[in-house]
């Protein structure tokens, strides 16, 4: 009975629980790792934890559905207004608001080749084209994006970084590629792993709003801010956008408990300074261990690592999984000789590039 978009679609596997695993694998819960999820690896903030615990307080009542205090708080860290502001459950929550809004079963909306995994999702799901141009060195082909653009073309999905490949583009190649970009086409710059940018040459997506009215820019709490489990990501955006995406999702997406810990996160400048040293340190230990392999991989701007394994990566996936890390195969994104790993703490890191060291012995 679906309609043929939603009859096309494959369904989310997700991960087991730790607890099941471990005991298939005849493990301890403990001495499990998983870096399969781009999570952040220093567990929650004490300021979102302590919010996040006071406002199950008004457990029976509805969240506030305009997100009044945590619009406010972003307002005053990023220079915005509230009107640009459209809040969602999770920024896959927003991706999906955005494609409904703004496409249909007339248009196509594009992305990249290796792109995130939501983009061809929320296209399908509505019956629109999803246009997938082929990827230059692992990364986003800007060009090739731009002249993919028809008169059916409604939206295009710019991830930077991009996951899996971590692959980021500068300013002046976002710039350009804006410039390339007709008003009617809209674009959504999907900055989740923005956070962990650092240097001038990286764009602010916020920086090109005033110029591009016909872009979007989505992010999250869920990877710098250690917030995945509470959902909240959102988009910034012109006002005239923002009250048509404000119009369409559901008025209590985010809830109380999300709302207050995200709101109290903002404030939380030592956790966001600690998550990026984490993870530039990390990504340096598997960079580092890695090489030492002699295992190519893609250089990332994410907080996770996509690292070539071989035509095996099904079985060392399988083995790495017999020694307790989950990691993420990437065989869904047309990467079957690859696998995505996220940045752990300095000890996570170390067992991974060891049972991967193991893994890859066994498998010849
Ligand atoms: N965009 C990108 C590029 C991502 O990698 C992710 C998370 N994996 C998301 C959006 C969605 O994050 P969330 O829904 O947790 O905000």
């Amino acid at each position: 009975l679906a309609v043929p978009g939603v009859r096309a679609l494959s369904p989310y596997q997700p991960g087991k629980p730790i607890e099941e695993l471990a005991r298939e694998l005849g493990l301890n819960p403990s001495e499990i790792i998983k870096l399969a999820s781009n999570e952040n690896p220093l567990g929650p903030s004490d300021k979102a934890m302590a919010a996040a615990r006071k406002a199950l307080d008004e457990m029976c009542l509805y969240p506030d559905g305009n997100g009044f205090n945590l619009k406010q708080a972003l307002c005053r860290r990023y220079g915005i207004e509230m009107d640009q502001i459209t809040l969602g459950n999770g920024s896959n929550d927003v991706l999906e608001v955005i494609t409904r809004c703004f496409a249909d079963a007339d248009s196509e909306v594009i992305y990249s080749q290796y792109a995130f995994a939501v983009y061809p999702l929320v296209a399908q799901a509505i019956g629109a084209r999803g246009i997938s141009v082929p990827a230059r060195d692992w990364g986003h082909d800007l060009d090739a994006m731009a002249d993919a653009v028809t008169d059916r073309t409604r939206l295009i999905f710019v991830a930077n970084p991009n996951n899996p490949t971590g692959t980021v583009h500068k300013s002046d190649a976002i710039e350009a590629f804006m410039k390339r970009i007709p008003e009617e086409v809209l674009v959504v710059l999907d900055e989740a792993y923005c956070e962990y940018l650092t240097g001038d040459e990286y764009p602010d997506g916020l920086d090109l709003l005033e110029r591009y009215p016909n872009l979007i820019v989505c992010r999250t709490f869920s990877k710098a801010w250690g917030l995945a489990a509470l959902r909240v990501g959102y988009a910034i955006s012109s006002p005239a956008i923002a009250d048509i995406l404000n119009r369409v999702r559901q008025p209590f997406n985010v809830d109380t408990v999300a709302l207050a810990a995200a709101t109290a996160v903002l404030d939380d400048e030592d956790y966001l300074k600690r998550s990026r040293d984490v993870n530039e340190a990390g990504l340096r230990q598997l960079e580092e261990g890695l090489d030492r392999m002699g295992l190519l991989y893609i250089p990332s701007a994410g907080n996770f690592v996509t690292v070539e394994v071989g035509e095996d990566a099904a079985g060392i996936y399988r083995s790495l999984l017999n020694r307790g890390v989950i990691v993420r195969p990437v065989a869904g994104y047309g990467m079957p000789q690859h696998l995505r790993v996220s940045v752990g703490l300095a000890s996570e890191n170390e067992r991974f590039l060891e049972a991967l060291s193991e893994a890859m012995i066994t498998a010849g």
